[in-house]
């Protein structure tokens, strides 16, 4: 069993990503600029916006964080996430989820100009995924994607079985390993016999949220199995009070895998990476540069 160091292979990325930003500079292309919208002061939220703008630093883009109170109307924010599709100094844009209940959060994800669009949600964005041409893709499963690539795990025609259908991991994720051409089977909360199709997986991709879900006796000997869960379950032994747990039962799964992703430190830090990749691409693509590089 091998562990996908996710880890190890941001930090490749991400010395290539900033490569890439002096390279850029170096032609006076302007500095590639991420903008983070916050409402309210949600904890996790909180965290994920800071280490996106830690990671802008870290690769040379510029980064501004605005933080909104949990009043602010649909209205307002709509109004603000206007002004950005219209500063031509800011490449990329993401609203940190989940927003207030009331205001729409896809009111909201579709009003972002989908050329900003570096989450990758806006309908166009979407469509463009599923025709495989060029886009935003959604970072968890762009994330994915770049770690099965680095570690050169094959995926023709091997079955990949995914549990969870959301819109920002399962789908996406299944039109990608389509591209990737797997046989691909996405399993729900409706499905039947979830185990009969886990146990046929060579690639099992799971994205529910509960954690320790998938356990060794689900998934079959040589499998590849990617843990995409995060959740928070509270440890008074832990200084935070928490631990992150992710939906496979590593002790009981691992020794059944060819290679297996551990949580924390396999697909979280590739998510990361895959927003910074989409925020290059941004300003390469709305510059027009690809031509003249
Ligand atoms: P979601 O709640 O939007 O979707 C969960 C999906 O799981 C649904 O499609 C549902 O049908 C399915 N499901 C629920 N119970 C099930 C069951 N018993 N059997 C089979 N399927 C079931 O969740 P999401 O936004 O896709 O996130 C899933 C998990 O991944 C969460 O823990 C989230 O925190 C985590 N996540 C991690 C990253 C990362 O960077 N590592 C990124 C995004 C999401």
């Amino acid at each position: 069993m091998e562990t996908l160091n996710g880890n190890a292979v941001a930090k490749v990325l991400k010395e290539s990503i900033k490569t890439e930003v002096l390279a850029l500079k170096s032609k006076g292309v302007k500095t590639p600029h991420l903008a983070a919208i916050l409402v309210g002061s949600v904890g996790a939220s909180m965290t994920y916006v800071a280490a996106k703008e830690k990671d802008c630093h870290e690769v040379g883009f510029d980064s501004t964080v605005l933080r909104f109170p949990e009043t602010i109307t649909e209205a307002e924010l709509l109004a603000e996430v206007e002004k950005i599709n219209n500063n031509s100094a800011i490449d990329g844009l993401i609203v940190q989820l989940p927003l207030p209940k009331h205001i729409n959060e896809k009111k909201v994800t579709e009003t972002i100009s989908w050329k900003k669009d570096v989450d990758g949600f806006h309908p166009m964005n979407v469509g463009l995924m599923f025709k495989g041409l060029p886009c935003f893709l959604p970072a968890t499963p762009y994330g994915i994607i770049k770690l099965l690539e680095h570690y050169k795990i094959e995926t023709t025609g091997k079955h990949c079985v995914i549990i969870g259908r959301s819109d920002i991991v399962g789908k996406p994720m299944s039109a990608l390993m389509l591209q990737k051409n797997c046989t691909v089977t996405v399993c729900h909360s409706k499905t039947k016999n979830l185990k009969e199709m886990t146990l046929q997986a060579d690639i099992v991709i799971a994205a529910l949220g509960i954690p320790e879900f998938l356990k060794g006796e689900m998934v079959k000997e040589g499998a590849v199995v990617i843990d995409v869960g995060i959740t928070r379950v509270d440890d008074a032994s832990n200084p935070k009070g928490f631990v992150l747990k992710g939906d496979v039962d590593f002790a009981s799964v691992s020794p059944k895998c060819s290679f297996i992703t551990p949580v924390p430190g396999g697909v979280g830090p590739m998510t990361r990476v895959g927003l910074l990749l989409n925020t290059l691409d941004a300003i390469k693509r709305n510059q027009d540069l690809r031509s003249k590089m």
